[in-house]
């Protein structure tokens, strides 16, 4: 059980594994007008970069649960470099079922609900961990622009244009599931460029120190097409964002 080696690969240089920049993912923290204290689940917790900052920042305690080891092991690295390691904890495991055994006051799936196979088993899913009245964490993509063609939209690594909403849609969708939508963070080309072009470069160095390696001509092929496909496709067409629920 293990996040697939070409996603460590693009990734390794990245602390947030979204379309989020270190400062959007502080005032995400700060909007939600939560207490210190506040008990935290995040499913698909990545490299822990929102658990870490949150507890240092603003004194909130956790657990995290991903898939990827290496990913998981930064997260517990980066929770002792920033003096919080009494405070969060990280469990590799798979998160799809993962059930807190005290509800939490805010549960947060930020990038992957695919673990509740969408976006309605996600938020059935949170909700088994959170205390009544508790606050949810969903971060979802949305179509900024509508693609003109499946083209386009495979380009932006969905399977067809159906696969995403556009923004007032996804809101809506929320709202068809019981939850008002109380506060949202979105990503814009900057920090999608953060997110895509990072991995260029960890792409290209993996690639200049593992020349041999067998997942090389893929990274090669990857590094090569990815660049003008993002700025093609996904930076003008894919919006993403992360949206606070609380049940009606
Ligand atoms: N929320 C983090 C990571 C988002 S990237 C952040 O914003 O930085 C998606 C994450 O989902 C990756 O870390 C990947 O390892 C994790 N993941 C994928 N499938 C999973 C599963 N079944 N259970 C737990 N984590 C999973």
């Amino acid at each position: 059980m293990d996040l697939p080696r070409i996603f460590t690969i693009r990734e390794s240089g990245h602390r947030i594994h979204n379309p989020l920049t270190a400062a959007k993912l502080a005032s995400l923290g700060e909007s939600l007008r939560l207490a210190p204290g506040t008990r935290v689940l995040d499913l698909a917790s990545g490299s822990g970069e929102m658990l870490c900052t949150w507890a240092r920042d603003l004194g909130f305690t956790g657990t995290g649960v991903d898939i990827s080891s290496v990913f998981t092991e930064q997260a517990r690295a980066r929770a002792v470099a920033l003096g919080v390691a009494d405070r969060v904890a990280f469990l590799h495991a798979d998160a799809a079922g993962h059930v807190a055994e005290e509800p939490v006051d805010l549960a947060a799936c930020v990038g992957a609900t695919w673990i509740g196979d969408g976006i309605a088993g996600t938020v059935e899913l949170l909700e088994r961990s959170l205390r009544p009245g508790g606050l949810m964490l969903i971060g979802e993509p949305y179509w900024r622009r509508l693609p003109p063609d499946e083209r386009t939209a495979q380009d932006c690594h969905a399977t067809s244009v159906a696969d995403f909403r556009e923004l007032p849609d996804l809101i809506e969708r929320f709202q068809e599931l019981g939850y008002d939508v109380v506060e949202m963070t979105l990503s814009d080309q900057d920090s999608w460029d953060r997110y895509a072009a990072a991995q260029w470069l960890s792409m290209r160095r993996w690639l200049d120190a593992h020349p041999d390696d067998e997942t090389a001509p893929r990274v090669r092929q990857e590094l090569t097409e990815e660049p003008a496909r993002y700025a093609r496709a996904t930076r003008e067409h894919l919006g993403w964002g992360v949206f606070a629920l609380m049940k009606r």
